[in-house]
């Protein structure tokens, strides 16, 4: 099309510089032929005035011959009478035969036929014309051109010239009439060009541009659209890779929002859902045997780019062991443009392994709590045997002033000064008695306890594993409100003894009752960690609601009574507490409160 427009804007330039050559030699030669016919009226005008004049025909005569000799076109004057016309200068042939009839002004006369020659008459003087001869001679223009001279009405030629019989590419013509007062004739001027006049180098050298252009483009267009094609086969490989991978694939943005995610990931992070927060459905927990794992930190990508072995995710009450990564990705200028989760599920070799690692480690638990419970039992044996000695003395001593007492109660008139100090000595007694207790108190209180970081979040989570089959059997519904993590600064071992101690008693008050529900939860206040462990069961009765923490305090039949007393007494020993009181409702409420972990502490 380029090539098209330049082509017909070379033509026409070329066109109009041809049509303003041939105007101007047209009107040249128009002026030129004009003035010839002037000259013939001139020659008659002249002869005539003489004629007028009565100057004899010979003096005419000769003086014609002068006149008419620059003009060939002329070929004779005749003086005319009535009885005929006459030539006045020596005649080259004959001439056409005219009537003269007479009149005075001037006028063109035809003889009979379609000949090339007219007469111009004035009174009696004729000037015989040969339209033939006009043009020779004129001062053509250089360029051939076709010049016709018409006569009026019947339209034959009267003179030509041809331009050349070339095969015409271009015609140009314009008619005129002949610019004298007697003889205004049509003249036509034409001229014709033939293919050579065009500018074909021009048109090459445009044309050759052109193609090199359209060339240049084609190749450019060509070029982009294979790269973009390349590009687009290079998306879909990728995208065909991303979706064939077994591994979940998630691409979030800097904020954690999920932007695309594989069907693998679609079905390890179930319920994950494009523009929404990824740790809405990605929580990571690390399994009993890990230290804690700050998600905070991971989700940031401080905590480096793999998960910890044994990470596990909780899927709604289930939790399956997984592997994966958060990788960042970055732009030219090393921005951060987003993160990409990759996560696989734990193949089923590994999870039995580690089903097996928490079986042997539940295994080592059981006996670890066995050999505490044996160890306990023969603390309590010892202790029983001191115990028994130690409170036999004030016991007995408590039974014989109570009898003394009695005994002196059931005299007819009981002297009151021994009663009162037979029970005055009960009461010392019986305070020794609390003493030793006490005393007993104190020695627990004393054991060594390991003071390192220990994430409560973590600790509880154990105990919810290891009573998971109990839950299940009671058919407990668990409900928990933890955050990331809660770091204390305590003896691991203890805190767990404290939150196993609790959960199995509230499983031991819900036991039988419909609907069982165990709610724990963690909040943080002035520097401290609370755990609430709230039960569904009987509650706490008035009876035993005063000595709760008092040890050998049991409603059970065969309870020891020790349990909350030695939990308290540990919660102390940690820099904390442990209160028990009844629900808003029902149920008991035990609430563990422990220092926070502080970075600076010199603490593991
Ligand atoms: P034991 O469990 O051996 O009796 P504990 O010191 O653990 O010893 O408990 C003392 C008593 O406190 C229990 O016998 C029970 O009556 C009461 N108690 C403890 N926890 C709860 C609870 N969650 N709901 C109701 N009563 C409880």
């Amino acid at each position: 099309m380029v090539a098209g427009l330049g082509s017909w804007a070379l033509l026409e330039d070329r066109r109009a510089e041809l049509r303003e050559s041939f105007d101007l030699d047209a009107r040249v030669l128009h002026r030129v032929l004009s003035q010839r016919m002037e000259q013939q009226e001139t020659v008659l005008n002249a002869v005539e005035s003489l004629a007028a004049q009565g100057v004899e025909r010979r003096t005419l005569g000769g003086y014609v011959k002068a006149l008419i000799r620059p003009y060939p076109q002329i070929t004779a004057v005749e003086q005319c009478t009535s009885a005929g016309c006459e030539a006045l200068t020596p005649l080259p042939g004959t001439l056409p035969v005219l009537p003269f009839t007479p009149g005075g002004s001037s006028r063109v006369r035809w003889p009979a036929g379609t000949g090339t020659r007219y007469a111009l008459e004035r009174g009696r003087i004729r000037v015989w014309v040969e339209a033939r001869a006009l043009l020779p001679g004129a001062d053509l223009p250089p360029e051939p051109m076709t010049v016709r001279i018409y006569r009026p009405e019947s339209r034959s030629v009267l003179a030509q010239r041809e331009g050349g019989g070339r095969p015409a590419a271009l015609t140009f013509l314009v008619e005129k009439q002949l610019g004298t007062p007697l003889e205004p004739f049509p003249i036509l001027f034409q001229r014709e060009y033939s293919w050579n006049v065009w500018p074909w180098t021009t048109f090459l050298t445009w044309w050759a541009f052109t193609a090199l252009g359209a060339w240049t483009l084609a190749r450019g267009l060509t070029a982009r659209r294979r790269a973009e094609q390349a590009l687009l086969d290079e998306r879909r490989r990728a995208q065909g890779i991303v979706q064939a991978s077994t591994d979940g694939i998630v691409v979030l943005d800097p904020q954690g929002t999920v932007m695309q995610a594989n069907p693998a990931a679609h079905r390890i992070l179930s319920g994950l859902r494009v523009g929404e927060d990824v740790r809405q459905v990605a929580r990571f927990r690390a399994t009993l045997a890990q230290a804690p794992l700050n998600t905070a930190r991971f989700w940031q990508g401080q905590e480096g780019p793999t998960l910890p072995d044994g990470t596990a995710l909780q899927r709604g009450l289930e939790r399956v062991l997984i592997g994966g990564s958060l990788t960042p990705l970055l732009g030219e200028r090393d921005q951060l443009l987003g993160r990409v989760l990759t996560v696989r599920e734990v193949g089923p070799l590994q999870q039995r392994l580690l089903a097996q690692l928490d079986a042997g480690e539940r295994r080592i638990r059981e006996h670890e709590a066995l050999l505490a419970h044996v160890s306990r039992l023969s603390t309590l044996g010892e202790m029983s045997a001191g115990l028994a000695h130690e409170l036999n003395q004030p016991l007995t001593a408590i039974v014989s002033y109570g009898q003394a007492g009695m005994r002196l109660l059931g005299e007819e008139e009981p002297d009151l000064a021994p009663v009162r100090q037979s029970v005055h000595n009960m009461v010392l007694q019986a305070q020794r008695a609390a003493e030793i207790i006490s005393r007993l108190r104190t020695l627990v209180r004393r054991a060594p306890a390991q003071r390192v970081k220990v994430d409560v979040v973590q600790a509880a989570q154990n105990i919810l594993t290891l009573c998971q089959a109990d839950l299940n059997r009671l058919g407990v519904t668990v409900e928990t409100q933890f955050p990331a993590t809660a770091l204390v600064e305590a003896d691991p071992v203890q805190v767990e003894q404290i939150i196993l101690n609790l959960i199995r008693n509230a499983l031991e008050a819900m036991a039988g009752l419909p609907e069982p529900r165990l709610f724990l939860g963690l909040t943080p206040a002035a520097g401290r960690w609370i755990l609430t462990v709230q039960d569904s069961g009987h509650g706490l009765s008035g009876e035993i609601l005063p000595y709760l923490f008092q040890p050998f305090h049991t409603a059970k039949r065969d309870g020891l009574g020790l349990g909350l007393s030695l939990s308290q007494t540990l919660a102390q020993g940690l820099g904390g507490d442990l209160v028990g009181e009844n629900g808003p409702t029902h149920g008991a409420r035990f609430t563990l409160t422990l220092p926070q972990w502080t970075p600076d502490d010199s603490v593991a």
